[in-house]
Order: structure tokens, then sequence, then C-alpha cells
């Protein structure tokens, strides 16, 4: 039997907060759209955007959206980085106002419905497979209970850290390095509720804790090779290493063996990061180091410029390419930048592995 077919000007794979921006603002420009969703198992992870994301969203006319979803304001920022003694960062004075913490699933939730507003076709189903043809790119897509392949001028892979459709179409993910997240829901200690966030150095890492939905996330960032958490006692080696991060430590209440989430955290791009006839947006382009919390607020601006640049590229404009092309590469290797001086300012432990690798000169070598 035949595979039913579907032609669209864009066909996204991956529906996540950047694919589904993509698909909004292709469709706002009068393409047809196609959006495909294989839903994630990711739990809510407390992740927190800074106050630029608002111009941003607004700029776009996603700010309704973001409302609708029910963020949290984080009015200040502490961090023991640098040293033991905690800073605060106030928002007060920031043009922008303040930092949001935010439920990612239901920010996601509100803009694939804002899409679908849009006449964007939303499809239910994984993409298993990409190639490009003469004229278009195609998608083989399965739903739950039928095959599709999509066809489509350009393809935009928003499919996450996996790339998987840019990989299956010739590109490679080059990670600077093995940086590894591992999260645990805890509840906040003591009765006054969290609502800032805290990200404290320790010698094999560093910690975030800020509220989320269902308690307090906390999250130590390291190598896995720094320590080495075997699938055995995952949540009994985490919690010992937690009280080596006494502000945290202060502010969580473990279970004595909690469920730990495990994730790629690195930086990393895609190469290329866009080809003839797709490109790559969101973590599929790049994806940024947690300290920056800036992986939300790139994946919405790299959805609208790689939006932008498929209309182009289906006005013929070619150049459109290479101009996304150069945007994606600027903005990562400022981040790259910006990450060193960052890890260099903390000087503590001249002889972690952790540490070493992220700049700080190794002991004897200063
Ligand atoms: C531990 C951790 C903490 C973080 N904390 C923060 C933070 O505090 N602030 C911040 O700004 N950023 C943070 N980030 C980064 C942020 O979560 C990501 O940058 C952002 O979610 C990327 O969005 P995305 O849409 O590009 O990718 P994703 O959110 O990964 O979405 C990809 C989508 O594609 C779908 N998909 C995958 N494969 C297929 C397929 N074959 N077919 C169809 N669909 C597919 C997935 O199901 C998913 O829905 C954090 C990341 C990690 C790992």
């Amino acid at each position: 039997m035949a595979v039913p077919q579907l032609s669209v000007d864009v066909a996204i794979a991956g529906a996540g907060v950047a694919g589904s921006v993509a698909a909004l603002i292709a469709a706002r420009a009068g393409r047809s759209v196609a959006l495909i969703h294989a839903r994630p198992r990711r739990r809510n992870r407390g992740e927190t955007v800074p106050p630029e994301f608002r111009p941003l969203l607004e700029e776009l006319g996603l700010w309704p959206e973001f409302l609708r979803s029910a963020p949290r304001e984080c009015w200040s920022n502490h961090s023991c980085w640098g040293s033991a003694h905690p800073r605060e960062r106030h928002y007060i004075c920031h043009p922008y106002g303040c930092a949001w913490h935010l439920c990612l699933p239901a920010f996601e939730a509100e803009l694939r419905a804002a899409a679908t507003q849009q006449r964007v076709r939303l499809i239910d189903g994984h993409v298993t497979r990409a190639e490009n043809r003469t004229e278009h790119a195609a998608l083989h897509v399965e739903t739950s209970d039928h095959a599709i392949r999509v066809d489509a001028a350009v393809v935009i892979d928003a499919t996450g850290r996996s790339a998987r459709v840019a990989r299956g179409l010739g590109a490679t993910r080059l990670n600077i390095d093995q940086t590894t997240s591992f999260a645990a829901t805890c509840e906040p200690a003591g009765n006054a509720g969290v609502t800032d966030t805290l990200v404290e150095a320790t010698d094999i890492g560093w910690w975030y804790s800020a509220p989320a939905t269902d308690g307090l996330s906390v999250m130590l960032v390291t190598d896995t090779e720094v320590v080495d958490l075997g699938a055995n006692g995952l949540g009994e080696q985490w919690v010992a290493l937690l009280h080596r991060a006494p502000n945290t430590s202060a502010r969580a209440r473990a279970a004595a063996d909690p469920a730990i989430a495990v994730a790629a955290a690195g930086p990393s791009r895609l190469h290329p990061v866009a080809g003839p006839n797709w490109l790559a947006v969101g973590d599929a382009a790049a994806t940024y180091d947690p300290l920056s919390s800036s992986g939300i607020l790139h994946g919405v601006s790299s959805a609208a410029a790689g939006a932008r640049a498929a209309d182009a590229l289906l006005a013929q404009h070619f150049s459109a390419i290479t101009d996304y092309t150069h945007h994606e590469t600027e903005l990562f290797d400022d981040h790259l930048r910006q990450r060193s001086a960052r890890y260099r300012s903390e000087q503590r432990w001249p002889a972690s592995a952790f540490w070493t690798r992220r700049g700080i000169p190794a002991a004897g070598r200063q």
C-alpha cells in the first residue's frame, strides 16, 4: 500500500519551544507548515529565563502565550561563585524587570495551540528518516497507527540535541565537553517558599536550584568522568555530594535515594547548521551551557531567525542560508567566550579536573 503523502512549504520536526515558534512564524508569513510532534518524556526541570526573554517574546507577539503558561517572577538570583559567600543579584533595576521560572511543558503547549490557530498542521508522530530529493526534502513519519511522508521545500530540524533530521542529512554534532546534569526534585527546607535561583560552585562541579511546580528543582552539573555516578545507588551518591554544597543543601530536603534524571548538558553545535533546503534551530542547532540560562532564549530567537530564513529561501533569496549560518556561529562563539570568562572567575580548586578543564590554571601551572 502506498504511504500517504503531504506536501507543504515548510516541515518542522520537533514541537518543543523552538519548533513551535518556528512553525508560528513561518505560518504567519503565509507559508503552509507541518509540525511533527513526538511527545517528550521529560518532566518539568524548573528552568529559568532571563529578563531579556520578555522583549524578545513581545517583539514576536508571544508574551500572552507565555503569561498563560503561568510563569513565576524571579526577582533575585544568588550565587556562591569565586567565594563561599552567597552574592545577590537583584533585578529591581533591570530595564526588562525580573527573570522568570517557567513550566516549559506548559509554555510549549501554549505555543503549539497558537501554531494550530495559525493553520499549522500538527502531526503526532516520530520522524524516522529524512531524505534530500532534487527539488525538496522529505520526512518519513510514523504515527501511532500509520506512516506518512511529508514533502517540503524547506525542512527545519527542531528535534533538540539529537538533531535527528540534520544528522540524517549528513550533519555532525561537535561537543565542546562532556558536561552532564544530574537533577532531582526536593522539598524546599523551612517554611518560607524558595523564590530565587541559587548557583553554588563546589570542587566537583556546580549546583543549581530553583522553584518548580512540583517542589524545588536541584541539579548537579559536572563531568561524568569526574564523579562516577554509576547506576547503583545513584540517588544516594547524589545526596552525599549535595552535602558538599552547604547553601544548596540548607534549602533542599532530599529523599534518602531520590530519582535522578541524567542529561547531557554541555555546549555543542551542529556542523553544518544548515544546508540547501534545510536548517536546524534551538538545541538542534546549538546547545548552551546551563550556567548561562539561555537555552530557551536561544531556542526562541534561533527559531524566529530560522523561520525567516526559510521564508526568504522560499522567495529565492539563497543567501538566507549563509546568513543564518553566520548568525548562529557568531552567537555560539560569543557564548563560548562568555562561558570561559565565567568559569575562569572561579579559582578556588586548582587541583580539580572539572575546573581545570574549563580554564582555571591547573595546580602548579599558575
Ligand atoms: C538539565 C538542563 C537544565 C536546563 N536549564 C535551563 C534553564 O534554566 N534555562 C534555559 O533557558 N534553558 C535551560 N536548559 C536548556 C533548555 O531546556 C533547552 O535549550 C530548550 O528546551 C531547547 O528547546 P528545543 O525546542 O530546541 O529542544 P527540545 O526541548 O529538546 O525539544 C525537541 C522536541 O523534538 C521532539 N523530537 C525529538 N526527536 C523527534 C523526532 N524524531 N520526531 C519528532 N519529534 C522529535 C522532542 O520530543 C521534543 O518535543 C536546560 C537544559 C538542561 C539539559
